[in-house]
């Protein structure tokens, strides 16, 4: 937990903030333990406090070390704890905090007393940034949550056949990840049969699927917070050239990139490495989306690993590489797995059949 702790301090300094407010749900996880539904935490050079509401107090002082514990009602805490530590800037998480929220906040602000009372400081990213970097325990954590979702894509893909609809084989998925450990899925089950493979993120539907149709399946499992992402295409029947063409493409373009991945490179660079192979074979036009995605305590994390993407890519870091063809009227192949990056490249996570 320190080593989070003092991440969030050596951006306080370069930023010149006295205090960071962190408002959002798995934030708040990662730098503290507590995986309750409410609570605020605030980060100054010296403390950690942790302000939750009476349903909580006990489960927070159990989940954290390191934290004071504040029972709070609403933001009533935040003047006496900011004139307490005499803060004069408290930054705040802005892709997280409601407009409404913000206007609270800045109103239980004025009732200190000195004059003026702190600023509020709009943040982007920092606890995220801090997060895309993996510790050991994040790893088998993300591991138990991807070997979930392989074991059921290994058992359900066998069974799929003509005359099943596509939401019966995503609630197919979803009861084996539960049955082999998932606490819940870590989002909608896509299954897209037939043309409907064309579009990317197609939600399962009652369409049925039909011999010859290419199926696209991307799921993920949740375990103990930590998310799975994972995307197979199977061919119900005997596969007709043009889809084992575009399912070899697709495949050797993700082999491609997971093999040559470095740590240093730009996510436009690691992007480009299965692009490069769809461009040249002429399928370049049809890959509209990125290759791929951090993932932790959310399924869509940084980096980014996408045409204009400059996050740097290093050691540590979890993401998905899924290239992808879609062709309309035709269907769509992708190939989604997940991966960490070593010192000597990219090493996969994910093992389910390809
Ligand atoms: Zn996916
Ligand atoms: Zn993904």
């Amino acid at each position: 937990m320190e080593f989070k702790l003092e991440g969030i301090r050596r951006i306080l300094e370069t930023k010149g903030l006295d205090a960071l407010l962190i408002t959002n749900a798995q934030n708040r996880q990662y730098i503290s333990n507590f995986v309750g539904t409410a609570g605020t935490l605030l980060i100054t050079q010296r403390e950690a406090l942790l302000a939750t509401d009476f349903r909580y107090v006990e489960q927070a002082s159990k989940q954290t070390s390191g934290f004071e514990i504040i029972r709070s009602n609403g933001w009533d805490w935040l003047p006496q704890a900011a004139s307490k530590l005499s803060l004069k800037t408290i930054g705040f998480e802005s892709t997280d905090l409601s407009v409404h929220s913000f206007e609270k906040v800045k109103d239980s602000l004025l009732q200190i007393k000195s004059n003026p009372g702190p600023l509020l400081v709009p943040t982007v990213d920092i606890v995220e940034t801090l997060r895309t970097i993996k510790a050991g325990e994040e790893i088998s954590a993300l591991q138990r949550s991807i070997d979930i979702s392989d074991q059921a894509m290994d058992s359900v893909c066998p069974t799929i056949h003509a005359g099943l609809t596509e939401r019966e084989v995503a609630w197919r998925m979803e009861k084996a990840m539960r049955e082999y450990g998932a606490d819940s899925k870590s989002f909608d089950t896509i299954v897209a049969r037939g043309p409907n493979s064309a579009m990317p993120h197609h939600r399962a539907s009652d369409d049925i699927i039909q011999l010859g149709d290419p199926v696209v399946i991307d799921m993920g499992a949740l375990r103990d917070g930590y998310c799975s992402d994972i995307t197979r295409t199977i061919f119900v029947g005997d596969p007709d050239d043009k889809f084992k063409q575009i399912y070899d493409l697709v495949l050797s373009a993700q082999l491609t990139a997971i093999e040559t991945m470095q740590p240093g490179m730009t996510g436009q660079t690691g992007d480009s490495l299965a692009r490069t192979v769809l461009t040249e074979a002429g399928y370049g036009d049809y890959f509209g989306h990125s290759l791929g995605h951090g993932i932790g305590l959310d399924v869509h994390e940084l980096p980014r690993l996408s045409p204009n993407s400059q996050d740097v890519i290093s050691e540590n870091m979890v993401f998905s590489v899924e290239p992808g063809i879609y062709i309309s009227g035709w269907g769509g192949v992708r190939i989604e797995d997940l991966v960490i990056l070593t010192k000597d490249g990219a090493k996969q996570l994910s093992k389910a059949k390809k």
